[in-house]
């Protein structure tokens, strides 16, 4: 028997039984292991979809002007050295922390799910991280930073170097052939999942991006302030990439879904938090860009408990109200469609072509 199956704009006819089997066999992990990325029947619409949404988002660094930067990058009088700081350390750890990313999903992440959905929205994530990194070696060489001066930061500040420690710990303990059917392995995953998406990319990328953004509002570097608005809609669906993930693990594995691994989760968060604070403390001026410290302290605890609750945790800070409103709407792009409205670039203008010629099919 034949069935239809509706991906977008696009039709495919299946034969039913097979198209059954192959959907049965797809799991988050330990699911069927094929070489032929057999997509069809989508199972996780949502990995499908994201990746279009990422991919109509998609932009490249060259395209942003750098020209008012520059200028102000050498003008001794329209910044402050600490302004320069700030965006050293921005670019010093992102451009490690970028990297990381990818490299955990590439070799841990993608590595060990099984459903051909999600491993192409992971390598689409995966790519936008190197575009992240390529956006920096942009910011680099346009303000001709010395790019050994960003990586001694990221070896040698220690609040750094514990950031870095705490989210390749998680990593560095799955880069062997892993046995999935055991739950303490499965709890290991789900784990690296939460902490990369939830605790890095969801809240450890927040105070930089705060200070990054403050200037910003400021007029000061405009061109990084707007590569970094790029990077952080990025983030915000690599976030939700990692949150779907993770929930569907759980839902798939309820057997590791216990009261203490929930502790445990919660617990990774507090220490993910503490670690940022402790940076935030060390390294970002906040005075210096006119924002009070404890309210940007609170904005970290904010943030967390919301990462914490879309996965079906328990807050740390219950209750707390968001302290610097005007960054979560700078922050929260899809609250703020028109920003991007009036940039419609050639990737989108192309893929809505594509979508044109889906629709003769
Ligand atoms: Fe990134
Ligand atoms: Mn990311």
């Amino acid at each position: 028997m034949q069935k239809t199956f509706q991906v977008g704009a696009k039709t495919f006819v299946l034969d039913q039984d097979k198209a059954e089997a192959a959907f049965a066999a797809k799991k988050v992990i330990n699911g069927r292991e094929t070489m032929t990325f057999n997509l069809l029947p989508l199972k996780y619409q949502w990995a499908y979809d994201l990746y279009r949404t990422m991919k109509a988002n998609h932009w490249e660094p060259e395209d942003i002007p750098m020209g008012k930067d520059i200028e102000q990058w050498r003008d001794e009088k329209a910044v402050s050295d600490i302004e320069r700081w700030i965006i050293r350390m921005g670019i010093g750890y992102f451009s490690a922390a970028e990297g990381i990313v990818g490299d955990n999903i590439q070799h841990v992440v993608r590595e060990l799910v099984t459903a051909p959905e999600l491993k192409l929205v992971l390598g689409r994530h995966a790519h936008e991280e190197n575009i992240h990194a390529d956006s920096l070696l942009y910011m680099i060489a346009s303000l001709g930073i010395n790019p050994h001066e960003c990586e001694a930061m990221f070896e040698d500040v220690p609040t750094i170097v514990r950031k870095n420690e705490f989210v390749t710990n998680v990593s560095r303990s799955l880069r062997r052939d892993l046995d999935l059917t055991l739950p303490e392995n499965k709890r290991l995953l789900a784990k690296n999942i939460f902490v990369f998406g939830q605790c890095m990319e969801g809240t450890q990328f927040y105070g930089l991006f705060g200070m990054i953004l403050s200037l910003y509002r400021q007029n000061k570097f405009p061109g990084i302030g707007q590569m970094f608005r790029y990077t952080l809609r990025d983030e915000s669906n690599h976030i939700e990439v990692f949150r779907n993930l993770f929930m569907d693990l759980i839902e798939e594995n309820r057997e590791i879904w216990t009261t203490e691994f929930k502790e445990e989760l919660r617990a990774l968060m507090s220490e993910a938090i503490t670690l940022e604070k402790e940076f935030i403390r060390d390294c970002l001026p906040v005075n210096a860009v006119g924002l009070a410290i404890e309210e940007f302290i609170t904005y970290i605890d904010y943030i967390a408990d919301r990462r914490l609750e879309g996965c079906g945790l328990a807050p740390l800070a219950a209750g707390v109200k968001n302290p610097l409103p005007w960054l979560a709407e700078m922050m929260d792009i899809k609250k703020e469609q028109n920003f991007f409205e009036g940039r419609v670039t050639e990737y989108q203008k192309a893929s809505s072509l594509n979508v044109a010629s889906d629709d003769e099919l």
